[in-house]
């Protein structure tokens, strides 16, 4: 059967379209720009006519996708604006919201055999800062990003924008879920990762141009200690978050697609909570290390300083082990690899 996969010029996308292929799977990968498509035909050249693409342009466009979603049994959509330099709220949450609704409507019209659309939010859905710690799942909402974003537009912190767009984005899509129940014989099945890690396999032109999470675990592990940049010992090993690993991400997006009981469901999937300087300490223990070029040390931070660690968020991720049954990479896997990519891609 064929998927259509968007976001596949992206980290996560990438690795889904990957996951797909190597299942069996046929995969149209949706892709804004013509630029971008000869390197993915380029990695996928192994699986022949089984991988193709389709220019879709910026999914804000009205009807982007209505093309593209013709024929196939599945939708792994991925695609969103990841970065935290919009100054207008609106830059993120106006692709995210209309690339979601503009699909599904796409699908809607264009698409009367369609089994499940799966969708890529994020736990900068579910989260809220409070004062307490608290498990956060499926059940709660990120209101307070919406809250901020609504009540101070442009103020808030770049990383509360990025949060708004996924909580609106994700409730558009269950909103028109309930809305078109009646005329869709398909569902919608919504993915949650935390921070996600792991290999680069998408077109990546530079260092500067990698995307945010891998850049944010990257510019951790390679800024000297003694840098005026390096995060502060407080930083380290007080703050963190959770993660996956993207294989991890990938195989999850796949059985949500396949999994009956997944319909209608929206999951968490989350190996672990952390703290920055924990991510420092595995990739100084490595065994055997990765060799890195001179020019590169590996910060040093506080060692062992996250040992006690108090998570004041953490993710209930039971749901995702009862209906997709993930078994979660290790932290070593992860750095490994990204640091492996710094050697073979020279970044
Ligand atoms: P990337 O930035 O690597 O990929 C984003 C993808 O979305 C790219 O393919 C990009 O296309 C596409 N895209 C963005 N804006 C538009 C637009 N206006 N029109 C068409 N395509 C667009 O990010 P990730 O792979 O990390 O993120 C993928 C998804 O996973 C997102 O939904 C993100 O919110 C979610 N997620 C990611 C986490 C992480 O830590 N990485 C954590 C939790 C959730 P192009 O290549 O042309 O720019």
């Amino acid at each position: 059967s064929k998927v259509l996969v968007t976001g596949a010029t992206g980290f996560v996308g990438a690795w889904v379209a990957r996951n797909l292929l190597e299942k069996g799977y046929s995969v149209r990968a949706a892709v804004r720009s013509a630029s971008k498509v000869k390197y993915l035909t380029e990695y996928f050249k192994s699986y022949g006519d089984k991988f193709e693409t389709v220019i879709v342009g910026d999914m804000s466009k009205d009807g982007a996708f209505d093309e593209a979603v013709k024929g196939v049994d599945g939708i792994e959509h991925i695609a969103s604006p990841v970065h935290l330099n919009a100054d207008d709220p609106q830059e993120l949450i106006g692709p995210a919201v209309s690339g979601t609704v503009g699909i599904l409507n796409s699908a809607l019209r264009n698409n009367p055999t369609l089994k499940r659309v799966v969708i890529t939010s994020s736990t900068a859905a579910v989260l809220e800062v409070l004062p307490e710690p608290k498990v956060f799942s499926e059940l709660n909402w990120n209101r307070q990003a919406v809250r901020l974003v609504e009540e101070q537009g442009r103020s808030p912190a770049n990383f509360i924008k990025y949060r708004a767009s996924k909580v609106l984005a994700e409730t558009a899509a269950w909103d028109f879920a309930k809305t078109h129940k009646g005329e869709i014989s398909w569902d919608i099945t919504v993915v949650v990762p935390p921070y996600v890690f792991g290999p680069v396999i998408h077109e990546v032109a530079s260092r500067e141009a990698l995307n945010t999470s891998s850049a944010h675990l990257l510019d951790l592990l390679l800024t000297p200690s003694s840098s005026p940049n390096a995060m502060s010992t407080e930083a380290l090993t007080t703050t963190g978050s959770s993660w996956i690993d993207v294989r991890d991400v990938a195989e999850a997006h796949t059985r949500a697609l396949e999994r009956a009981e997944a319909g209608g469901e929206r999951i968490i999937v989350c190996a672990e909570p952390f703290v920055w300087q924990d991510w420092i300490d595995v990739a100084r223990s490595l065994s055997p290390p990765v060799a890195l070029p001179p020019h590169h040390q590996l910060a040093v931070g506080v060692p062992g300083g996250g040992k006690n660690a108090v998570y004041k968020i953490r993710f209930d991720a039971s749901k995702a082990a009862r209906i997709l049954g993930i078994e979660y990479r290790s932290k070593e896997e992860p750095v490994r690899a990204l640091l492996e990519d710094v050697v073979a891609k020279g970044w």
